[in-house]
C-alpha cells in the first residue's frame, strides 16, 4: 500500500482528504494546535485502517518537518504521496499588516511546501515515482482585496508547482495544485459577513460553497493512476466563480 502524508489534517479540507483516502493508503496526518480533533479523527480512521498515524508538526519549522519524515519513514519506509494542505488566511488591509504577520502567512503557506518537498523528493527520486499535490486557492491567480499576503502566497504555490513539475519530470514525479474557490470550513467561517456570504453564493453552482469532500474527490483522482498523465497543472474547483 502506498503512503500518503497530509499536512494540516486535523480539520477542514485536510481531514476530508484523510477520510477519503482511508483504507486505500497508509496515512500520516499532521496537526498543529488541534490535537484533540486530530486524535479523534485518528481513532475513527483506525476503525477501518490500522495504518494511520497522527503527528504534531508546525510546517514552518524545518526541524519538526525533518522529525515528521523520520517518523513516517520509520513507520512506513517512505512517503509516496505528499499533500501540502496546511494553510492560514489573513483578512485585512495591507497597511495594517506587520512584517511578522506577512512572514507568518508566507512561511505557513509557501515556505512550508519548500521544506516538505525538499525532504520528500530524494526518496521519490530513488523510487522513480511520486506525487505532490499543493492546495492553492482561487486567489492565487485572481488576487483578493484584504487578502494580499494570502493571494501572494498562493500565487507562489502555483509557480512553485509548475516549476517543480518540470524539475521532477525526469524522475517520473508528478506535481499538481488544486485551487479551490470558497470551501465551507473554519477558514471561511469568520472572515465574511452573512450578507457577503449570501451574495457570493448567488453566483455559484447550487448557490453554495464547496464541501471539503469535493476537494478531496479531486485529490483522490489526481494521486491515483487515473491521473498518470497529469503534471504541472493548477486545477480550478470553484463552482463557477469564474
Ligand atoms: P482550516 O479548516 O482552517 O484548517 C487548516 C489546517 O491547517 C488545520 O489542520 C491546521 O492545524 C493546519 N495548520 C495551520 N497552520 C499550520 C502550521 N503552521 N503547521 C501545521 N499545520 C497548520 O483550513 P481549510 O479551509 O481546511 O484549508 C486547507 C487548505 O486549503 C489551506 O491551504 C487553505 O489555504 C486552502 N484553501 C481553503 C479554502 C477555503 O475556502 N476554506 C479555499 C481555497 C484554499 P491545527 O488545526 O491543528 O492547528
Amino acid at each position: 500500500m502506498k503512503t500518503v502524508l497530509i499536512t494540516g489534517a486535523s480539520r477542514g479540507i485536510g481531514a476530508a482528504i484523510a477520510k477519503k483516502l482511508n483504507k486505500s493508503y497508509n496515512l500520516i496526518l499532521t496537526y498543529k494546535e488541534n490535537k484533540e480533533k486530530a486524535l479523534n479523527l485518528l481513532e475513527d480512521l483506525r476503525k477501518e485502517n490500522p495504518n494511520v498515524i497522527a503527528v504534531k508538526c508546525d510546517v514552518k519549522n524545518e526541524d519538526e518537518i525533518n522529525s515528521l519524515f523520520d517518523l513516517s519513514e520509520k513507520n512506513f519506509s517512505h512517503v509516496d504521496i505528499l499533500i501540502n494542505n496546511a494553510g492560514i488566511s489573513y483578512f485585512g488591509l495591507i497597511q495594517d499588516m506587520t512584517l511578522s504577520d506577512w512572514n507568518e502567512i508566507l512561511r505557513t503557506n509557501l515556505s512550508s511546501i519548500f521544506l516538505t518537498s525538499k525532504r520528500a523528493i530524494p526518496n521519490m527520486v530513488s523510487q522513480k515515482s511520486g506525487v505532490i499535490i499543493n492546495i492553492s486557492s482561487i486567489w492565487g491567480s485572481l488576487g483578493a482585496s484584504f487578502e494580499v499576503a494570502y493571494s501572494a502566497s498562493k500565487g507562489g504555490v502555483n509557480s512553485f508547482t509548475k516549476a517543480l513539475s518540470k524539475e521532477l519530470l525526469p524522475s517520473n514525479i508528478r506535481v499538481n495544485a488544486i485551487a479551490p474557490g470558497i470551501v465551507d470550513t473554519d477558514m471561511t467561517k469568520f472572515d465574511l459577513s452573512k450578507d457577503d456570504k449570501k451574495s457570493l453564493k448567488e453566483d455559484l453552482i447550487e448557490k453554495r460553497f464547496a464541501k471539503s469532500e469535493e476537494i478531496a474527490n479531486l485529490v483522490e483522482f489526481l494521486i491515483s493512476d487515473k491521473g498518470s498523465y497529469i503534471t504541472g497543472s493548477i486545477f480550478d474547483i470553484n463552482g463557477g466563480f469564474y
